[in-house]
């Protein structure tokens, strides 16, 4: 990693209050470019978000918009502002930046001082490119003669640099904005991409504590969707710790939306009921359908617009065609299933790069297990799932397991990365 300006720590034993020094972070959207109309309302939202994940952070920030991009201030430690902004849905990319004014003067003190830093004092030869950006076009110099100009300077000064235009070792990156001002920057670090949370409504995330659903959830977060989650346990039929594992799982999903709620919803009653009442092939399958009857009653107070599950097509006896039509058959509103077409290989690959892998795996039950039966129905029809549903006393068992639901609310965290 580039050395970064703003982040030393002072190490004096003098009583003197601690210097708070501050870092500018230059943050690039791409794909907000492309909403047109919309475009205010997503860097709205954007900066809104920003402003929160920073504020639980405890970071003392100022968050302005600037020729397409978003710039932050940020007071205190620069590593813990990068840790924040790498996990927010909607930046593309973002550089710590230093500000510099049109004049190519300082502008090669500041590379120099830049470069200087990224070396290290290494005369290890390297290749090295200058990457020019114009805001504003009154800049009498073309980006590509910006660049070669001050790329020449560099070139002169560090002779173990060699010119190359694709790909080289280091860049040095410079944007020129108006009113005399200028940015440069060493390093792209790569954000989620996506769109920001809240931009594209609220959703209800069924969250078991497996691989699949925590990632499914990540991807909806990463499309703009504010998530709600649920969860249902079995206790006593499931331990504890199941429980908590969710608990877990969405405290790590919590860094990438200002603020998440999840809902534990008790669902042993239901399950006994249905033990009792129903076709035993059919268990599983109206689990489901008493899963989706639940959050139907949520939806209204949430304002909620679609459900999301971690289901993937034909991954298990469940979720073939024929039975995500008979589970989906109990809901309202739209059901997404962002891994339908993914192999399990493919979402463990998700679930390590966002962090969610290794609490996935510990082997704690999920209230499906209970009562599993011995042949579940892999197939199953429309009509005899109803049939089944019909001899539940539905509005009793929904009524109990919401006054036994517990409600947890979790703050954007992204200490568990850096420390944890
Ligand atoms: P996961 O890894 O997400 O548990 P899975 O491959 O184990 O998925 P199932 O156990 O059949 O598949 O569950 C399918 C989906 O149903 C889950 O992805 C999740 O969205 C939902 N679901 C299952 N169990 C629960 C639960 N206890 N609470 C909330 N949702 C659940
Ligand atoms: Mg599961």
């Amino acid at each position: 990693m580039w050395p970064r300006n703003g982040c030393k720590k002072s190490t004096t034993a003098n009583p003197r209050p601690p210097l708070v020094e501050s870092s500018l972070f230059v943050i690039r959207y791409a794909e907000l470019a492309l909403k047109g109309g919309n475009r205010h309302w997503f860097e709205k939202t954007l900066a809104s978000n920003l402003r929160d994940h920073l504020k639980n952070a405890n970071l003392t920030h100022q968050v302005t918009r600037r020729h397409g991009r978003m710039l932050v201030r940020v007071e205190g430690e620069a590593d813990l502002a990068i840790e924040v902004l790498k996990h927010i849905p909607g930046i593309h990319n973002f550089s710590l930046a230093s500000l510099s004014d049109w004049d190519l003067k300082n502008q090669t003190t500041l590379g120099i001082e830049l470069v200087q830093q990224a070396l290290g004092g290494s005369g290890e030869p390297l290749t090295f490119k200058v990457e020019a950006r114009r805001t504003d076009k009154r800049f009498p110099r073309k980006s590509f003669e910006l660049a070669a100009q001050l790329g020449g300077h560099i070139l002169e000064r560090f002779p173990q640099l060699q010119a190359k235009m694709t790909a080289p070792d280091l860049s040095l990156g410079i944007e020129i904005w108006e009113q005399n001002q200028a940015i440069l920057y060493l390093e792209k670090i790569p954000g989620q991409g996506g769109l920001p949370v809240g931009t594209a409504g609220t959703v209800i995330s069924f969250l078991s504590g497996g691989i699949d659903s925590p990632v499914s959830s990540w991807m909806m977060l990463k499309r703009g969707c504010k998530i709600i989650y649920l969860t249902f346990h079995s206790f006593p039929f499931t331990p504890e710790e199941s429980k908590q594992k969710v608990i877990d799982l969405v405290e790590r999903l919590s860094r990438y939306q200002p603020k998440s709620i999840l809902l534990v919803v008790p669902f042993a009653e239901i399950q006994k009921e249905i033990q009792q009442k129903a076709l035993e092939k059919n268990r599983t399958l109206l689990y489901r359908r008493m899963m989706f009857r639940i959050a139907e009653r949520l939806k209204e107070t949430y304002k909620v617009k679609a459900y999301i599950t971690g289901e993937a097509l034909g991954q298990v006896a469940s979720q073939t065609l024929e039975n995500l039509a008979c589970t989906q058959d109990a809901a309202s509103l739209p059901v997404l299933r962002p891994l339908v077409g993914m192999d399990k290989s493919e979402i463990i690959e998700w679930a390590k790069r966002i962090g969610t892998y290794n609490l996935s795996i510990q082997p704690f039950d999920d209230c499906c297990t209970v009562f599993q039966p011995k042949k579940p129905e892999t197939h199953g029809r429309i009509e005899g799932l109803r049939a089944d549903h019909a001899l539940l006393d539905e509005d009793r068992l929904i009524d109990q397991a919401l006054q036994g639901a517990e409600t947890y609310q979790f703050f954007s965290s992204i200490k568990a990365k850096l420390w944890g």
